[in-house]
């Protein structure tokens, strides 16, 4: 039985002040000792420090929202494995559809971080999905065997890999793949995984759904037999709303 795992994507948003004021909020209603699902927030670089503070000691864990393929030098802007691990985070998310589509992240950059995060110690949340467009041309799968076969290219071991399955087209736009729809393609990038790694780490590996997962979808979502919960963008910034949804995913 795979354990379910719900982080939520801060991603440009709240100041360090505010990101303060959330995580606390989360942590509160979360309350101590909570074991239901995996749970991690990723605020911004700038924030991740004094976030870590508020969570030590509580269930939450500490993502990063991307990091680099080296370890240091003339990289400006960018940020680290190394330096993300440095203040407390387990994990990052690496080929968000956002870096793909606004900074020019490609297949081959995205296996670059993954392949740096996964020597660090770091756990990688590996995102993938199809476009509108690609969707309604038909190439959906040949899409998102390319991000997931390239994204992987030389690991041999993806037990500290969290694949996330994010539509852009559901992305920030208040349309959910349905439950249906979403499971569909979960199923066809577990079975891509048996054929890369096997049937035992394809049933161990989590694959989570992102796309405007909400409190009032996340149960219908997260019941589907390959869908291990949720990369939450828009309703992780309202703390009971996201507990909400993490709590959907400990039912
Ligand atoms: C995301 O950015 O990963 C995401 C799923 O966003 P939203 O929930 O707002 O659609």
């Amino acid at each position: 039985m795979r354990k379910k795992i719900v982080v939520g994507n801060w991603k440009m948003n709240n100041s360090v002040a505010e990101s303060v004021q959330l995580a606390t909020e989360v942590v509160e209603a979360l309350g101590e000792g909570f074991s239901g699902c995996e749970v991690g927030i990723a605020p911004t670089y700038l924030a991740l420090d004094a976030t870590e503070k508020v969570i030590a000691g509580s269930e939450v864990q500490l993502v990063a929202q991307n990091c680099h393929y080296e370890n240091d030098g003339a990289f400006t802007g960018e940020v680290s494995a190394r330096m993300i691990l440095a203040v407390g985070c387990s994990s990052v998310i690496i080929g968000h559809s956002e870096r793909r589509q606004y900074f020019g992240e490609t297949n081959a950059t995205v296996n670059l971080r993954v392949k740096k995060a996964l020597s660090e110690g770091l756990k990688v949340i590996l995102c993938v999905g199809e476009t509108l467009a690609e969707r309604e041309s038909g190439v959906m799968e040949t899409v998102i065997s390319s991000q997931v076969r390239e994204g992987l290219e030389g690991i041999s071991d993806i037990s500290a890999i969290v694949i996330a399955y994010e539509p852009v087209w559901a992305i920030g736009t208040g349309k959910t793949a349905s439950s249906a729809q979403a499971e569909e393609v979960h199923l066809f990038i577990r079975t891509l995984i048996t054929e890369l790694y096997g049937q035992s780490a394809a049933e161990k590996v989590r694959i989570q759904y992102g796309g405007s997962v909400k409190p009032s979808n996340a149960v219908e979502l997260f019941a589907m037999p390959n869908i291990d919960g949720g990369l939450i963008g828009g309703a992780a910034l309202n703390a009971e709303d996201f507990v909400a949804i993490v709590k959907a995913a400990s039912l």
